[in-house]
């Protein structure tokens, strides 16, 4: 087996898989208004993403993570969790979702093979989350949360999007839960994609985040994270069983260790979230590619790879929303 590299010797070891672009919220930093929905035939089968992840991990990768759109709201995903975790070399399958219907599939998810989960939550407040999602109930989020974690779905990370004037002032109320709950929380920074729902100046940088919760709760002490391989640092304030990651996608570019792919529903591999450049798998799927091809145009993506994101020159993806990417 030979491991797959992109230009700049980053190796690729990690495949975020969207198997949907609906999602059962309408958060309005995540998705613009009137975007059509892909029909059905366009996204891949539970049999396609297995083929894909199976040439995946021929070439190395061992980390793959569930995402949409919302996961959940594609009918049977513990089938594909039990797909992809028969196949060898597979080590993680995790999954990231608002937790709506986490109450009612954590305990099948599980049982199918599913590690780990990670929860978006942007409030504690009721009437808030049902103003960000377009009118969903928080109770189900947090029994969500509950049920992952006694159904052994551990660690469960939270993220929050913090965004100036919506939730930046709940910041310290979710850092907390690190130490009176044992919660893993990480706070990410707003990504400037194809969003009505944000106006400039909403970002809130993560130097900012990290001193307004030292001023309050106590020094940040670095950790190693409960686990994961993604982008995040992680801290622990005095006292805390669980962490506090941050991600920086503006403020503190992470490409230079960047190690994934992102597979969009309808079959595109994407070497980088914020970067157009898209390779189809779905095509020469369908066209009877074999394991051999399919790792080739693997290769080819990777060489896509960019050193690093534009956002800095205020060059952002232009094609896809979050929720058609995945997060
Ligand atoms: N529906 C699932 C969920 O809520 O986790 C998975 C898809 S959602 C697109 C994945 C993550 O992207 C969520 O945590 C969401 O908050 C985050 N997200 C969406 N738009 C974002 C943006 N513009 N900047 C940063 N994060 C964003």
């Amino acid at each position: 087996m030979t491991d797959l590299f992109d230009s700049f010797r980053r190796r690729i070891e990690y495949i975020r898989v969207s198997v949907t672009d609906r999602c059962n919220l309408r958060c309005a930093y995540c998705t613009a208004e009137s975007v059509p929905h892909l029909p059905h035939d366009e996204i891949l089968s539970y049999e396609e993403i297995r083929r894909v992840v199976r040439a995946a991990v021929e070439l190395g990768l061992r980390h793959v993570r569930l995402t949409g759109g919302e996961p959940l709201v594609r009918p049977n995903l513990s089938t594909l969790v039990r797909l992809l975790s028969q196949i060898e070399g597979v080590d993680d399958i995790t999954l990231t979702t608002n937790a709506i219907l986490l109450g009612k599939y954590a305990a099948e998810l599980k049982a199918a093979g599913l590690r780990r989960v990670n929860i978006s939550l942007d409030t504690f407040k009721a009437d808030k989350f049902q103003q960000i999602t377009g009118g969903y109930k928080l109770k189900d989020v947090l029994g969500g949360i509950e049920t992952a974690r006694q159904v052994g779905l551990n660690p469960v990370k939270i993220n929050m999007v913090v965004l100036k004037g919506t939730n930046d002032d709940e910041l310290l109320d979710f850092a907390q839960m690190s130490v009176s709950q044992g919660w893993h929380v990480r706070f990410i920074e707003h990504m400037p994609l194809v969003t009505a729902g944000v106006e400039n100046g909403q970002l809130v940088a993560v130097g900012d985040m990290m001193a307004i919760i030292q001023r309050s709760l106590g020094v940040l002490e670095p950790c190693w994270p409960a686990s994961g391989s993604g982008p995040a640092k992680y801290y622990q304030l005095p006292g805390a069983k669980g962490t506090i990651g941050f991600i920086g996608p503006v403020t503190d570019c992470f490409c230079s260790e960047c190690n994934r792919f992102r597979l969009t529903a309808d079959g595109r591999l994407r070497p980088c979230l914020l970067e157009d450049s898209e390779v189809d798998l779905k095509g020469p799927l369908r066209m009877g590619a074999s394991t051999q091809e399919l790792k080739k145009l693997m290769h080819q993506a990777a060489a896509l790879k960019k050193r690093q994101h534009c956002l800095s020159e205020e060059v952002v993806p232009s094609k896809r929303q979050m929720w058609q990417i995945g997060g």
